[in-house]
């Protein structure tokens, strides 16, 4: 049995976190293989080491002098490593780093240091070894993640053995330091968790788990158990953000489970997430998985008598939003009627164009843009299979006076898609989790 443990910032913000990773990987034995983030925030208004690298190469940029913030940075390891009694060289290891800066260090090699310095105390701390992201996690010339030479190196370098490897980085073929995306390590655990066909990618945070609705919303709000992965791309595509949204694509090409759990609180079984569960679970618990939503929405309508038995007419009016880069979120239809739902920072300042060239080719009857609109995505893989859920959706929002301007069902019944005034939202939110969750 290997599981893959990752560890955000928050779990590795101070001494205190780092017993608790500790503890967390002595309690089960299978836990061989860590892959951390920087040091995060101790208080909500302290700064994470990654922000405070970035502001260091700005002043590097500006031939400003950094030295202040490279102290605080330094500082904050050697106060980890200090409180935790560890005997880690990082005083020779700041300086040849302040030493690479003054000769002319590349951006994302500096930023990258967060992880390196965290990873390098952790093995310290845990007595694993410590195995470098640049030594396995390799980049194409075209900035992609090489995954097959990336696996062949990891399982080289780790496999039956118990390492720390820092999250966030790799390598470019000609050895250059190369940066993943922010939030990035998720993804550096899953790719560990993938080369090393392990059992579980474990991904510890400071929550427990992905949660049935926004706690800014509802503030009880519970932790989802058991979620597919196609269900957590519909809950994170609009709004749901727990790990980063390219995390899951390793760790489910290989099938591996991916458990999200609380670093303070080890106990809580947190949730995971898995290709599919078994039959039994479908009659189970309650009829949908989570609740997400976001605001900031137009729902463009093109209405044209007959416009249904054309056939080219809905590819005309999508080809007119792809002139123009806009992503159609969803694109619910009725007869002779074609909705388009949109971002509105990415439609604004291209509305007139848009609006000008559908009018000027489809000569439609009517054209009606509903602004301030807020979509809810009522998702849950149980509804293929127990009747009851829109009719239950349309009781909670008529009852708290609702008004729904759009809905549409997904193809696979694994949501449905409510689209409501923005001012409605947090009433839409908060109902629907009490008529599906309040009494589970
Ligand atoms: N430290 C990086 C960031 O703050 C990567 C990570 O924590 O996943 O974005």
């Amino acid at each position: 049995m290997l599981k893959v443990a990752k560890f955000g910032g928050s779990s590795m913000a101070d001494a205190a976190h780092y017993r608790k990773v500790k503890e967390i990987i002595e309690m089960d034995p299978s836990r061989q293989v860590v892959v951390v983030s920087a040091a995060g925030k101790r208080t909500s208004d302290d700064h994470k080491i990654t922000d405070l690298l970035y502001l260091c190469s700005a002043h590097i940029k500006y031939g400003v002098s950094c030295g202040s913030v490279f102290q605080m940075i330094k500082d904050r390891y050697i106060s980890i490593r200090n409180a935790l009694g560890l005997k880690t060289d990082l005083e020779t290891a700041f300086d040849d780093l302040y030493q690479e800066m003054n000769e002319g260090i590349s951006e994302e090699k500096l930023v990258s240091r967060g992880e390196y310095f965290s990873a390098k105390l952790m093995a310290d701390f845990l007595g694993y070894e410590f195995i470098d992201a640049a030594m396995w996690l390799q980049f194409s010339m075209d900035g992609s993640v090489d995954q097959e030479s990336s696996y062949e190196a990891l399982r080289r370098l780790a496999v039956g053995r118990k390492c720390v490897i820092p999250g966030f980085y790799g390598a470019m073929p000609d050895g250059r330091i190369r940066l993943l995306d922010r939030g990035g390590s998720d993804i550096t655990g899953a790719y560990a968790a993938a080369a090393l066909d392990a059992d579980v990618y474990e991904n510890w945070t400071d929550v427990s788990g992905i949660l049935m609705a926004d706690p800014r919303i509802v503030p009880e709000a519970q932790s989802i158990r058991q979620v597919t992965y196609s269900e957590l791309r519909e809950l994170s595509y609009i709004g749901a953000q727990v790990l980063h949204e390219q995390t899951i694509f390793p760790v489910r090409e290989k099938n591996i489970p991916l458990n999200i759990r609380n670093t303070n609180d080890p106990q809580d079984p947190g949730t995971m997430i898995r290709e599919a569960f078994d039959e039994e679970d479908q009659m189970k618990g309650s009829l949908i998985t989570g609740i997400a939503g976001k605001k900031g929405f137009d729902i463009v309508t093109v209405t044209k008598s007959g416009m249904s038995s054309e056939v080219s007419s809905l590819r005309r009016i999508l080809e007119i939003f792809e002139e123009y880069n806009v992503v159609i979120s969803y694109a619910p239809s009725g007869i002779d009627c074609y909705s388009v739902v949109v971002e509105t920072r990415i439609f604004d300042p291209v509305r007139y164009q848009i609006l000008a060239d559908i009018q000027k080719e489809m000569k439609p009857d009517h054209i009606h843009v509903s602004e301030n609109i807020a979509i809810v995505a009522v998702v849950g893989r149980k509804m293929a299979f127990r009747s009851g859920s829109s009719g239950k959706i349309f009781q909670a929002l008529g009852e708290s006076n609702v008004n729904i301007r759009m809905i549409s069902q997904g193809p696979e019944e694994l949501n449905i898609i409510i689209g409501v005034k923005e001012k409605d939202f947090n009433n839409a939110v908060r109902s629907l989790y009490d008529k599906f969750f309040a009494s589970v």
